[in-house]
C-alpha cells in the first residue's frame, strides 16, 4: 500500500492520466480493487462462458470500486479460463495501466466509452451471443417474453455500424469513436443490440450484468420458438417494471448456483 501511495498525486483528476512517457510510474488509482470484486470479475467470465453467452470471444468489465475513473477487464484471453491475475486496470481511454507485457482486447474501448457515458454503469458484457443475432438482423424487436428478462421491457435498441464507420468496416469497435457512437446506441438501455456482431449488456453490478447477459440469450432463443408457434404475447410495460423490481433482490440466487459451477468453493 505504502508503495501505490507513493504516486498518488494530491490534485484532481487530471493526474489520474497516463502521462504516455514510458518512464515514468503509471499513475496509481485509489488503491487496488477490493479482491471479492476481482473474484466476482473472474466468476462472471467464467459463468458467461459456462452458461453460452461467450465462447472464445466476448468480455465482462466492472467499474473499478475505488475509482470510477477506471475498469477491470481480463487480458485478451477466452473468458472462461480467466484467472485473478489476468485481470488488468483500465483508464476511461481504454489504455492499460500497468499492461507487463500482456495483451488487450481489440474491442476494450466498448467499456471504457460506456463508463464514461454512463456513470451507472458499474458493468459491462460484450459478446456474440447466438441466439440474439437474429434480433439485431431482422425487423424483429427483442422484448420481453417472460418474467426473467422484465429488463428488455425498455426495449433494446440495434446499434448500426454503418452510421459511425461507413460500409466497409470489419465489424468491431476498435477505437474510441465508434465506442462513443455506441455508448449514445445504449442510452438508458440494459440490452443493446449490435446489428451483424453481438450485443452489450450493462447494469449496476457485475452480479446483475451476467444476469441479464444469460437471460438475454435464453429469451432470445424462446422468442424465436415462440414466434414459430404464431402470435406472441410479451409482457406489458407494467408487467416489465414489476418484474424487474422482484428479481433485483433475486440475483444473488442463480449467481450462486452459476458460480459454483465453474470456481472453487470457499
Ligand atoms: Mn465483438
Amino acid at each position: 500500500m505504502i508503495g501505490r501511495r507513493m504516486f498518488v498525486c494530491g490534485c484532481a483528476a487530471a493526474c489520474l492520466r497516463p502521462t504516455g512517457a514510458g518512464a515514468q510510474p503509471a499513475p496509481a488509482s485509489a488503491g487496488p480493487a477490493d479482491p471479492a470484486l476481482v473474484d466476482d470479475l473472474v466468476a462472471a467470465n467464467r459463468i458467461l462462458f459456462d452458461q453460452g453467452v461467450v465462447d472464445g470471444f466476448g468480455h465482462v468489465s466492472v467499474r473499478h470500486d475505488k475509482d470510477p475513473n477506471r475498469f477491470l477487464l481480463s487480458r485478451s484471453m477466452a473468458p472462461g479460463l480467466v484467472t485473478p491475475a489476468d485481470i488488468m486496470e483500465f483508464d476511461l481511454d481504454s489504455t492499460p495501466i500497468d499492461p507487463r507485457g500482456r495483451g488487450v482486447y481489440l474491442e476494450r474501448f466498448i467499456h471504457g466509452e460506456i463508463f464514461r457515458r454512463h456513470p451507472g454503469v458499474m458493468s459491462v458484457v460484450h459478446s456474440h451471443s447466438p441466439a440474439v443475432i437474429p434480433f439485431g438482423v431482422s425487423q424483429v424487436a427483442l422484448r420481453p417474453l417472460y418474467h426473467m428478462s422484465a429488463f428488455l421491457g425498455a426495449g433494446a435498441p440495434v446499434f448500426e455500424i454503418r452510421d459511425a464507420a461507413g460500409p466497409a468496416s470489419d465489424m468491431l469497435i476498435r477505437d474510441r469513436g465508434l465506442g462513443q457512437a455506441l455508448a449514445e446506441a445504449v442510452g438508458d438501455h440494459p440490452v443493446t443490440l449490435m446489428r451483424g456482431h453481438g450485443s452489450v449488456v450493462v447494469a449496476p453490478s457485475v452480479r446483475q450484468a451476467v444476469f441479464r447477459a444469460v437471460y438475454t440469450e435464453q429469451n432470445a432463443r424462446m422468442e424465436s420458438e415462440a414466434l414459430r408457434l404464431g402470435n406472441v404475447m410479451f409482457l406489458n410495460d407494467q408487467e416489465a417494471a414489476a418484474a424487474m423490481a422482484t428479481n433485483v433482490s433475486q440475483v444473488d440466487r442463480p449467481w450462486e448456483l452459476w458460480r459454483s459451477r465453474v470456481m472453487a468453493t470457499r
